[in-house]
């Protein structure tokens, strides 16, 4: 996605030689005309497919979904949460996930009302580093017997190890651009 590139380009930092911070539109401030474009670039890469809900994660991961979904025909969201909460239902679907950025695991969990058997659920997020959000988003799905139609991300970091891991799985991956390095202040794609 053009566009994409031109954006990371003109509006992206880098933090040491791993981290690409684009707080500007997708992780702090939000470009909505621009999510709404990025929205409906993903509504193309899964052209065809039946997709009943779509599955993110907090926080970063609701606008780009919510946004994206008026591309779907306005399916349901479901937002995996990192925090327990007196608030959430305590039947839950959960996964260990290790953050890369926080190095450290977390547990995610859904409600077990919002993720049901036989749906068919479109994974979105921002980043693709190791896979770890990815799998353990997978992990509820499969946990809830839904099926995954595929994986749609942002940004994806091609350095890192998460497309391999999603590759062994059999996942359709869908990256809206692909990080080649962000080595020495300098942003190449692949
Ligand atoms: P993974 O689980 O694939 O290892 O890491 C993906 C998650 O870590 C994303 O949901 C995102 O929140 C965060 N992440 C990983 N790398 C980056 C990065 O370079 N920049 C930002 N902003 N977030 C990242």
């Amino acid at each position: 996605m053009e566009k994409l590139k031109e954006k990371i380009l003109t509006e992206g930092r880098i933090s040491g030689n791993d981290i690409l911070k684009v707080d500007s539109f997708l992780n702090h401030q939000l470009d909505v005309a621009f999510l709404n474009e990025i929205g409906k670039e993903f509504a193309k890469r899964f052209e065809g497919k039946k997709i009943d809900k779509i599955l993110t994660i907090e926080a970063s991961g609701i606008a780009i979904a919510s946004i994206a979904s008026q591309h779907f025909g306005n399916v349901p969201v479901v937002f995996a949460k990192k925090v327990e909460s007196k608030n959430l239902d305590k039947d839950v679907y959960e996964s260990e996930v290790y953050s890369f950025t926080k190095a450290k695991n977390y547990t995610i969990r859904v409600s077990k009302r919002y993720l049901n058997k036989g749906e068919n659920i479109l994974v979105l997020d921002d980043f693709l580093a190791n896979g770890r959000a990815a799998i353990g988003l997978n992990e509820l799905v499969e946990k809830a017997q839904a099926n995954l139609v595929g994986v749609g991300i942002v940004i994806e970091k091609g350095f890192q190890d998460g497309a391999k891991l999603l590759d062994e799985k059999n996942i359709n991956l869908q990256s809206l651009v692909i990080l080649d390095s962000i080595e020495n202040g300098q942003i190449k794609f692949k």
